[in-house]
């Protein structure tokens, strides 16, 4: 896997001369996959370069770790392990204690349970480590697991674009509804005009994710990443079946306010905590399409308001005319 370097003439520290040796331990280490120990880097190392020594090494990874580039991780084996963070997502582990595998997982229940906790105490939380030590299923079963879990920064894309793309299908299924059942024919044109929206932005994301698929062939039986119980495509689903039912023109257009409002809110809290990575990418403009709807739908909720309110003021004139 291939990686393009992050700008490091920003990442380097104030009054640090950045040496080519440390610019090899540096590149050496980005294309690494996983959770070295110092001395697997230093191994890594010199393959490349016999010259560079232990202490080199040590102190570039100290560097690393105090720029952001590295995060240092315990797994219990009493020393430290690192992994970089350049486009890699914060995540949990999953740890085997008969192969000494690791694999990486994140899930937005656990992390809003956490900051619910720390809220409740008025703990300010700056990092939260989750481990979770048993056997994996290949060393279980004896049958070999999925495959192993490739690139974070792929599984995460690939997760936040599943969860964009059922998101998408669910909300074009609310304005198709919206649409159908409108009285109003200013109304149904709002509706329709979102629907189509929602089914070009659902061409585009389905062809995005075609498009990582062919980045890693084996992406789609990769474990998955992202674990989500709660996402928005639940509201735009529940909306739907609401429409269904038989609602006003103008509960309709409420509906939809409060679909886009909370699904606007939850992909812009979660795409703004991620490091910079192609799933942030995903979420923050999916963040964006969802307000430019909701703006749009609230405009229409208050013309509409007043488009009844003048109908009513005409019936009522037109009565007391026939009167
Ligand atoms: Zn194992
Ligand atoms: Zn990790």
């Amino acid at each position: 896997m291939t990686h393009t370097l992050p700008d490091l003439e920003g990442l380097r520290l104030p009054g640090s001369k950045r040496s080519s040796k440390r610019e090899l331990i540096l590149n050496v280490f980005l294309r690494q996959e996983g959770h070295l120990s110092a001395d697997d880097l230093v191994e890594l190392i010199r393959r490349e370069d016999q010259r560079i020594g232990r202490a080199t090494v040590y102190r570039a990874l100290q560097w690393m770790v105090e720029a952001g580039i590295a995060r240092k991780v315990d797994f219990g084996e009493g020393r430290f392990r690192f992994e970089h963070s350049y486009r890699h997502p914060r995540h949990f582990h999953l740890l085997c204690k008969s192969c000494n595998r690791s694999s990486e997982f994140l899930s937005s229940d656990i992390e809003a349970l956490i900051e619910e906790i720390a809220a409740a105490r008025s703990f300010s939380a700056r990092q939260s480590v989750l481990q979770i030590y048993g056997t994996c299923a290949e060393c279980r079963t004896g049958r070999p697991g999925a495959a192993d879990s490739g690139t974070t920064d792929l599984l995460f894309a690939r997760d936040a674009l599943r969860i964009a793309i059922a998101t998408e299908r669910s909300g074009l299924e609310f304005y198709a509804r919206a649409a159908k059942a409108a009285k109003d024919p200013r109304g149904r044109a709002v509706f329709q005009r979102l629907a189509d929206e929602e089914r070009t932005h659902l061409g585009q994301l389905e062809a995005r994710y075609q498009k990582l698929l062919a980045r890693d062939p084996q992406l789609e039986s990769r474990p998955t990443f992202l674990f989500f119980k709660g996402a928005a495509n639940g509201l735009f689903a529940a909306g739907a079946e609401q429409i269904g039912r038989g609602v006003s023109d103008q509960q309709a257009l409420m509906i939809g306010v409060r679909c886009e409002r909370a699904s606007h809110r939850f992909f812009k809290r979660y795409g703004g905590r991620f490091e910079d990575s192609e799933g942030k990418q995903v979420f923050l403009e999916f963040a964006d399409e969802d307000r430019a709807h909701l703006e749009l739908l609230i405009r229409e909720c208050r013309l509409l308001a007043k488009r009844e309110a003048r109908t009513r003021r005409r019936r009522s004139r037109g009565r007391r005319a026939t009167v």
